[in-house]
Parts: C-alpha cells; structure tokens; sequence
C-alpha cells in the first residue's frame, strides 16, 4: 500500500541516504535532493583526507545505498534556492520530507575585535578543512589559506582536534620546505611530526616551529570527543573522562600542539586589520561548576580559527529554534510547525543525542558503549552511530505515514515529472554510478 506513496530527503549524505535507502526498502519511491554534484557530506568536506580508507568505506556505503532502484537522485539541488519546502509539500503534495542537510554553518565566534579583522588572521573550521581536503585537485577554484606560525584554535570537540592537526602538519611542512624536504601527509598523521622530520635527518628543535595551541573553556576530560548517553551514569562518566584525556595525550605527544584548558577567549586587539592578542579569562572548575577565576591573559599570536561547532545552516520556510530547526522532539526529530517534515542526522542536534524510551535504543546504546574503549578519535564509530539514528527514525515515519490516504495517480505522475525535469536539465540520466565517475573525472 505503502509503494505508492513518495518521499524527499534533502541531504544524500551519511544519514540521507540511510534514511532514503530505508524508506525505499519499504518501498517509497523517494527523491534525494542534493545541493552538491556528489552526496558526500562531511565525509568528504568535513573529515580530513587522511582518514581517507575510512572516506572510501563510507562513500561506497553511500553510493550502494543511492543506487537502489527506487531512489531518484537529483544533484546541485539545493533546498531554498532550487527547490522549496512550499513546493514539495503543498505544490507537489509529497507527503513526507526529510531533512538531512547537516551542519555547515559555523557557530559564529562572538567577542570584541572579531568584526575588526578584515585578513585570514580570523578563520572557521568548515571552510579551512574544505580547502585542506581539495587544495591538491588540479581544478581547485576555491580560496587557500596560509597557517601562521602559533596559530590558536579556539573550541575543544573533534573538529577542533582535527583542526589543530591539520596546523601542525602545514607549520611541519612550511619549515621542512625550507630544507628541501617535501613531507608525507599519512607519514606524519600515522606516525607523528617527530618520526616524519627523522625520517629525513631532521630534528623538531631546530626547525623552530611555533606550535598551534587549541584553547578550551572547559577541562580536557570534558572534551566531547565520544558521543554520550544524555545523563550518563557515574561510571559511564569516569570512563569518557579517562578516554579525553587520553585522546588528547596521544594527540599532544604525536603532533605536537599544546592545549590551554580552562581559557575562554574575551577580545582580540587587531592592527591594520589582522590580529596580534587573543585576550582569554581564567576559568576554574569547582564542585561541577565552571566559573571565571577573574584572572585575565594576553596571548600575542597572529591567527586565531574558530572551532566552536557546526550548526544547521537555515532554510527558508524551515523554522528555527536558536540555532537549530525546530523540532517537536529531538528523537524523533519532526518539525513543530509542519507534520511530515522530519530532521535527521547533523542537521538535528549538530550531535549524537537519544531518547532512552526509543524501541531502537539498545542497538544505537552498543553503538556508544563500544566508543568507551577507544584511545584515538574514532570517527567510524560516528558515523556508524549516525546512520543507526537515521536508521531508527523510519519507523516513526512509517507510523506517520499510515495515517494519511494514499496520493493520486495524477500527483505521482506530476512528482514524477517534476524530478525528471530538474534531472535533465542537470545532465543526470539516472545512473548514479555513472554521474558519479562522470563528476571525479572533472576534477
Ligand atoms: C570534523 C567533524 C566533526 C564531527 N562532529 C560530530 C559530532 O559532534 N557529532 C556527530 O554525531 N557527528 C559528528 N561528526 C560525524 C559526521 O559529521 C556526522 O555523523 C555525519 O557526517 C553527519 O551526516 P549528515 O548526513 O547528517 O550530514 P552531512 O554529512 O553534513 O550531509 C549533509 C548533506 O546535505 C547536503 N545539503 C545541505 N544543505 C542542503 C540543501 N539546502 N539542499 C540540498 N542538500 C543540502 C550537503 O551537501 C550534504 O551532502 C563529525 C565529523 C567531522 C568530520
């Protein structure tokens, strides 16, 4: 009965094409809007390039999923500007949306000075990770950034990590460059900076490197780098507090970047437009309380990158609730004002939560338990923890769709037309595997 009914999901990513390839095994026939000529997402914006097996895994994933036979794949469409959520729902009458567009829209970094720096002194991590990733193809268009000696990463989650990674392996590079030395990428992810410049005869103290330094306003060990139960229980806690520090440790001993703890960024001074102080509050940590000690810091440096989070960016006709879409429940993920309008993945919470009464719950609970072991950060882990959410999540749609009557004829053939319309006119003949080498042969 279901086979007749049609559904979109915006976003063809890690948790779009879960949720598309779920629904299309119940037999929906569903649109995957993407506002990219490929469906990757973070997996390949946002995760940095050495993680590259893991990159290959989980696009495979994506593309097995996108080419189920009911899935009809619309690439550069773009939620808002393409297409809009008025004319999917009320044009169309597509009964069932689902936003699965992510996070990409930097958390803004809000203090003094910020809106005075007019050069790269002041970045954000979502479009320095795309230029680290797409700097080598021949075709890049994009803008490029030079990492300044020092540079300071402001945030304390995963990205930050990365981030702070991705500087000290620029700063390693810049000063091995000086010694005719080209450095290896997965040489210094996988082995550390130190291993990378012996390997060539050279030595880490005398190269003069200034090392980034990530600033946090809170404690290491409550860096949210394993996702966690909401209210987890003591034990729980002690675990993923011994599990940040170590993360962080190894991180330190192999890159080289140091962490300040307890600072909170308050101004930065700038002179003709770039930054020479980063001004930072001493915070303390007392009876489970984070508080300001009153103590101030001035620490010259010329760049600063903001790493404070990625949240959804907003869409028109899409409403928002402080800086995320506004759900019913943050679960089950459905728009308070639209009835069949879902949010899945990134583009909820930005990060992992759940709702302990979920019937899915013991499998996506396995998920985290197992993220209680690991010492490096784990991404696979996520993601896999997403696609189980998205996963969980078609059941409340497939409820929902039972309770509305099944749409005409005539409104399949009008979506189905619409979809081939915005198909041709992007040269997509409906083959995904093609379209997809047709598109990495042009970079
Ligand atoms: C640095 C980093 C940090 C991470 N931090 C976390 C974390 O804190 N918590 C966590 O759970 N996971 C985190 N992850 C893991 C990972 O990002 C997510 O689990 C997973 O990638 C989210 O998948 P998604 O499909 O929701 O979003 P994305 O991978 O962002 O995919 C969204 C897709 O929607 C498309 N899209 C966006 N807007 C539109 C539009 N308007 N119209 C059409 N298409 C659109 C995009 O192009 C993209 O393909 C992190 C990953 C990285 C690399």
């Amino acid at each position: 009965m279901k086979s007749s009914y049609m559904a979109a999901v915006i976003g063809g990513a890690c948790a779009g094409s879960e949720i598309a390839f779920g629904l299309a095994e119940l037999g929906l026939e569903v649109i995957v809007f993407e506002q990219n000529p490929l469906p990757y997402g973070k997996i390949e914006d946002g995760l940095p390039i050495w993680h590259e097996k893991l990159q290959l895994r989980e696009k495979k994933n994506i593309d097995s999923k996108l080419s189920h036979p009911n899935i009809h794949y619309v690439p550069s469409c773009r939620l808002g500007k393409h297409v809009t959520l008025d004319m999917l729902r009320n044009e169309l009458g597509i009964p069932l949306v689902v936003l699965a567009t992510g996070a990409w829209r930097d958390r803004a970094l809000k203090i003094p000075g910020i809106d005075q720096v007019t050069d790269d002194s002041f970045l954000y991590q979502n479009p320095l990770v795309y230029w680290f990733n797409h700097q080598h193809e021949p075709n890049f268009s994009g803008k490029r950034y030079d990492i300044q000696p020092g540079a300071v990463v402001v945030g304390g989650g995963l990205a930050s990590i990365d981030v702070a990674k991705i500087c000290m392996f620029e700063l390693t590079k810049q000063a091995a460059a000086k010694h005719g030395v080209t450095c290896d990428l997965l040489h210094m992810e996988h082995h550390g900076i130190f291993s990378e410049l012996e390997r060539h005869g050279l030595k880490y103290e005398e190269m003069g490197i200034e090392p980034a330094r990530i600033v946090y306003r809170k404690r290491v060990i409550d860096m949210p780098l394993v996702p966690m139960p909401v209210n987890p229980d003591a034990d729980k806690l002690a675990k993923a507090e011994k599990v940040r520090a170590k993360i962080v440790d190894n991180c330190r001993r192999k890159y080289g970047f140091e962490v300040m703890e307890l600072h909170s960024p308050t101004s930065v001074e700038v002179v003709d437009g770039g930054i020479r102080t980063l001004n930072l509050a001493v915070n303390q940590f007392e009876n489970g309380k984070l508080s300001a000690t009153g103590e101030t810091k001035s620490l010259p440096c010329t760049q600063v990158i903001s790493s404070i989070g990625s949240i959804p960016e907003p869409i028109e006709g899409i409403p928002m609730s402080g800086e995320l879409y506004d759900t019913e429940n943050m679960f089950t993920g459905e728009l308070v004002t639209d009835r069949g309008v879902f949010c899945v993945g990134n583009a909820i919470t930005g990060r992992g939560n759940i709702k302990d009464s979920m019937k899915n719950a013991q499998r996506l609970s396995n998920v985290m338990t197992a993220n209680m072991q690991q010492t490096e950060v784990d991404y696979e882990k996520i993601f896999k923890f997403q696609a189980e959410k998205a996963k969980a999540s078609v059941e409340k749609m497939y409820e929902y769709l039972d309770t509305l009557s099944a749409p005409t004829i005539e409104q399949r053939e009008s979506i189905s037309n619409f979809v081939t319309t915005l198909q041709k006119a992007r040269n997509y003949q409906g083959d995904f595997a093609a379209w997809r080498d047709q598109i990495l042969a042009t970079r």
